[in-house]
């Protein structure tokens, strides 16, 4: 690793790191662990479901049980960000996950799609359902969820993705652990309570959390751990979001090309979702579309992985970092092996930012945008000038387009999210 990065690193500052393995989609699409067509068949299965979920939760119906969001113009946000230096010609919008419904984060496509693969396969095997055709809202019926209910999906969460799976498990009538990681909210852990998923806390870090809930399942029939780590389910969920991108897109009148390039800025935690949404946006999108995450200089498990070459095997700790953070979601020392090796020809870049700098932002975007973001979401902001500063080669002197990328919060309690304004000098 360069040395200045390696300093800034240590110290906890702000530190930029361009990914010098990015390459053409065309180059290296064979050796990703996920096709086109593996996430189109994704977006296939989360169609396919639609009608049961619609059925299972009201919150959905208006949207025959889809899973999407609106890409938002923020124009507030983008005059204050070309006020503080950011090119007048680039443009801001913002990908408004935090606002999907039933589990108001970024982890409800990946989280519901890796449930589905479980109940599917279970379903099929049971002689539920016994094809593509069949009418999926069988599965609402008292057999199916009697049968799903001796199954228990179990994962490991710094709290979304322990939602996402909890909620949507739950509603489809499986049992649901959760091992949570010390840093993940009590509003999280107790709303997961609150739909009868069972909570297990665990004193060390998330990957202690991840490990535990792998091993146990393991040895057991009827428990299905959905792997954060490792997931292809998960990921593939994830990536279904880039597929999103194109219409969106073409409804703004964004083009993206060489000349007028897309920039996503992805928060990063262990990769999965960010990951995931790049590799969906450069395979629908092209080379045009880049990816930088962005993670806390206490966390920077990604940029880590790609900056040493060392993958899962690098730690926060091995630079002196603590892992610790107020950006939940983000606090994840050690980054997934599988994401790490797709992102190593599809990352632009990575970037870190201080807590206090989160907490700012996050006050931001409510003052100017009414948009209510948890820290992990609001680090996104941090994005555009930073990718400016360090002068990306792919942008130059080009036009870009900048979608934040924010990936939760709509669920925070009132008084949960005062506490995060307060801490920026800010209020409700
Ligand atoms: C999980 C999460 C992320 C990052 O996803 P990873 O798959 O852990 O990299 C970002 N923001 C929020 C709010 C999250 O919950």
């Amino acid at each position: 690793m360069d040395a200045a990065l390696e300093a800034g690193l240590r110290a906890g500052h702000p530190v930029f790191f361009v990914n010098p393995g990015r390459a053409p989609i065309e180059a290296v699409a064979a050796s990703l662990p996920v096709t086109l067509a593996d996430i189109t068949a994704a977006k296939a299965r989360l169609a396919r479901f639609a009608p049961l979920l619609a059925e299972l939760f009201p919150e959905l119906a208006p949207s025959g049980g889809c899973i999407e969001s609106p890409l938002l113009p923020v124009p507030v946000l983008a005059r204050r960000l070309q006020a503080a230096g950011l090119p007048s010609q680039d443009r801001v919008y913002l990908k408004a996950d935090h606002a999907l419904p039933v589990a108001g984060s970024v982890k409800a496509r990946g989280g519901l799609h890796a449930v589905l693969a479980v109940a599917e396969r279970l379903a099929l095997a049971q002689g539920l359902l016994t094809g593509p055709d069949d009418d999926v809202r069988l599965l609402a019926e008292p057999d199916a969820r009697a049968f799903f209910s001796g199954h228990t999906l179990s994962v490991g969460s710094t709290g979304n993705l322990g939602l996402s799976i909890g909620i949507f498990g739950r509603g489809l009538g499986f049992a649901v652990t959760v091992h949570m990681a010390a840093e993940a909210r009590a509003w999280k852990k107790e709303k997961l309570r609150g739909v009868g998923a069972t909570v297990i806390e665990h004193p060390g870090d998330y990957a202690a959390a991840c490990a535990t809930a792998r091993e146990e399942a393991a040895h057991a029939t009827r428990l299905h751990f959905i792997d954060d780590e490792n997931s292809l389910d998960l990921f593939l969920g994830y990536a279904v979001a880039g597929l999103e991108l194109p219409q969106q897109l073409a409804a703004c009148r964004i083009d993206v090309a060489p000349a007028s390039p897309l920039v996503l800025h992805l928060p990063c935690g262990v990769g999965g979702a960010p990951g995931g949404i790049a590799c969906g946006a450069r395979l629908a999108l092209g080379d045009a579309a880049l990816a930088v995450f962005v993670e806390p200089t206490q966390a920077p498990a990604l940029l880590l992985g790609l900056a040493t070459g060392r993958r899962a095997g690098v730690s926060a700790a091995d630079y002196g970092l603590t892992g610790r953070t107020v950006a939940d979601g983000l606090a994840v020392a050690r980054p997934s092996d599988l994401v790490c090796r797709s992102m190593e020809p599809i990352l632009d870049g990575a970037h870190t930012v201080p807590d206090a700098a989160m907490l700012a932002h996050v006050a931001e975007a409510w003052t100017a945008e009414a948009l209510r973001l948890e820290p992990a979401a609001a680090a996104a902001l941090a994005g555009p000038l930073a990718v400016r500063r360090a002068g990306l080669p792919a942008l130059a002197d080009r036009p870009a387009t900048h979608i934040l990328w924010a990936t939760g919060g709509s669920l925070l309690p009132d008084t949960v999210f005062a506490e995060l304004l307060a801490k920026a000098g800010a209020r409700l």
